[in-house]
């Protein structure tokens, strides 16, 4: 009997062997991942773990005798290199061929590089893995001056971290707005305001041209409208390209992600793809997209591991995602491609506020709290419910969220 086998030992594939097992596949399961080490959490990469305040331990997905326990073999430091889809198997970098039943692609994304020169000078670091936070919180020592490149959420979790290490901080953000292609105006100007507040300098509508070394070590960037900062180190945070080249090469459908249908099925009815990897619909809009969260790693996993266990699809979720930056809990639920308005709602407990994203219709698209977790829970159950909610309604601490979206 062939196993399943995982390609990809991250939050995805991890998810997907013990979903698997939750779910009654009794067959063998292989979960094959090119790092050395058992599935782990990313999002404390950049937070806690850089903060010293978390163990390999606390990072862990699950223990290592759950992997004993539930028979789920893992094959680690070993690289998947060529899928023969004819003869149902992988081929890994070894030589060596795996063949399977159902084969899952959890190949996650790799940090996007910075096609400028000198981005390989040393000092030039980029946020992925755990041996690279451990690369990244070597160099954020009390003093050192980090140049964040990239005022996306990895960006600012990590110089909200340096800060708190004791780091001189500066973010250099190309677009106008921190966070441009993933939260609303109100949000990103709230940010970088707290970001300053907390003295990090940040610099809007600056490009890099060139990272300048001494003796192969970074010493500064320079910008293109010719102004130059000096750093110890450069973090490069520019967003991630997902690992489709294998499921390219084998002839699977990609198009920025490898494209999946709500199951989480390829065109090839033995192959799955879930988590970073993947281009996805979004069942709320009609639209497909690529996600990069945890929630959406773990609803892909259930989705491939309900399908693969002949048991009905789990009821799909609206896209959410978090972020901590300094005291600050961001909580992001929906998705507003083109809101035709925007409200703010100060959070019932707390300093706190929620800013609420409707379309002409008053249909709630999107929520997006900060400190204010009751009126993120309730904005969720809005957006999966459509609601339609007038703004005034929305903006009135009086108007109970809770009944609106019972
Ligand atoms: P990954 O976890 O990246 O796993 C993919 C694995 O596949 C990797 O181990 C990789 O080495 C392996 N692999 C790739 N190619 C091969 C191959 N050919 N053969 C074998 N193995 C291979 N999400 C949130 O929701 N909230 C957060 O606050 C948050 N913070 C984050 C902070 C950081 C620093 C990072 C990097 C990510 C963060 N994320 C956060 C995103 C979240 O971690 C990812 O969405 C999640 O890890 C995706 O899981 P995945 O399994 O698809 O990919």
């Amino acid at each position: 009997e062939r196993p399943i086998v995982i390609a990809g030992a991250g939050h995805a594939g991890g998810a997907a062997a013990a979903f698997l097992r939750q779910y009654g596949w009794k067959g063998g399961i292989v979960l094959v991942g090119e790092e050395p080490i058992l599935p782990y959490q990313r999002p404390p990469l950049s937070k806690a773990w850089l903060k010293g305040e978390a163990t390999a331990e606390s990072l862990a997905l699950r223990p290592a005798r759950f992997y004993e326990q539930q028979k789920i073999e893992a094959r680690l430091g070993q690289r998947v290199v060529a899928i023969h889809r004819a003869e149902a198997e992988v081929e890994l970098a070894s030589g060596e061929r795996l063949p399977y039943h159902r084969l899952i692609l959890a190949l996650g994304a790799r940090a996007r590089a910075l096609p400028v020169p000198g981005a390989d000078l040393a000092g030039v670091l980029a946020l992925r893995s755990a041996a690279d936070a451990d690369a990244l919180k070597a160099a954020l020592t009390p003093g050192a001056h980090l140049a964040v490149i990239g005022g996306g959420y990895i960006g600012l979790e990590v110089a909200a971290s340096a800060r708190a290490l004791g780091c001189t901080v500066t973010v250099v953000e190309r677009e106008s707005r921190v966070l441009a292609r993933v939260a609303g105006e109100a949000l990103s100007a709230y940010l970088a305001e707290h970001h300053r507040a907390q003295g990090v300098e940040i610099l809007l509508g600056a490009e890099v041209e060139a990272l300048e070394g001494r003796a192969g070590r970074v010493a500064a960037l320079r910008l293109k409208d010719g102004r130059t900062l000096a750093c110890d180190t450069a973090l490069i945070g520019i967003g991630a390209v997902p690992e489709e080249a294998l499921a390219r090469a084998a002839g699977l459908a990609c198009a920025n992600g490898i494209l999946v249908d709500l199951a989480a099925r390829t065109e090839d009815p033995a192959i799955y793809a879930i988590g970073d990897c993947t281009h996805r619909p979004l069942p709320l809009s009609g639209r497909s997209m690529r996600l990069e969260s945890v929630p959406n790693a773990l609803e892909q996993a259930k989705q491939a591991a309900a399908d693969i266990c002949g048991r009905p699809p789990p009821v799909p979720e609206v896209p959410w995602f978090w972020s901590d930056q300094y005291a600050l809990r961001l909580q992001m639920a929906g998705i507003a491609f083109a809101p035709a308005q925007s409200v703010r709602r100060p959070a019932a407990e707390g300093e706190g506020f929620a800013v609420f994203h409707l379309a002409a219709d008053d249909t709630v698209l999107a929520v997006e709290a900060v400190n204010a977790p009751a009126e993120f829970m309730a904005g969720r159950l809005l957006v999966a419910k459509q609601r339609q909610v007038p703004a005034a309604v929305l903006a009135d601490p009086a108007r109970s969220l809770k009944e609106l979206a019972a």
